[in-house]
């Protein structure tokens, strides 16, 4: 099985452990997760989006890099 290679972090470039959610340099999240939460009209969406995406590709709510102003 092939590691996983994390992309670097979007905003300084330091490359993070694989386990790292946001960077340990800049605080940048490092996982562009969909911000969509739980409620009682939505089950929530926990989608990881490619990490030049502004817009969940599942449900269209902004991403966490975008809410981050990193896109
Ligand atoms: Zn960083
Ligand atoms: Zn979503």
């Amino acid at each position: 099985m092939a590691e996983e290679e994390k992309d670097p972090c979007i905003r300084c470039g330091h490359q993070p452990d694989k386990t790292d959610q946001y960077c340990v340099r800049c605080g940048a999240p490092l996982v562009n997760k969909c911000t969509k939460k739980k409620s009682p009209l939505h089950k929530g969406c926990s989608k990881v989006n490619r990490s030049d995406a502004a817009f969940c590709a599942s449900c269209g709510s902004p991403t966490v890099f975008r809410q981050a102003g990193l896109l």
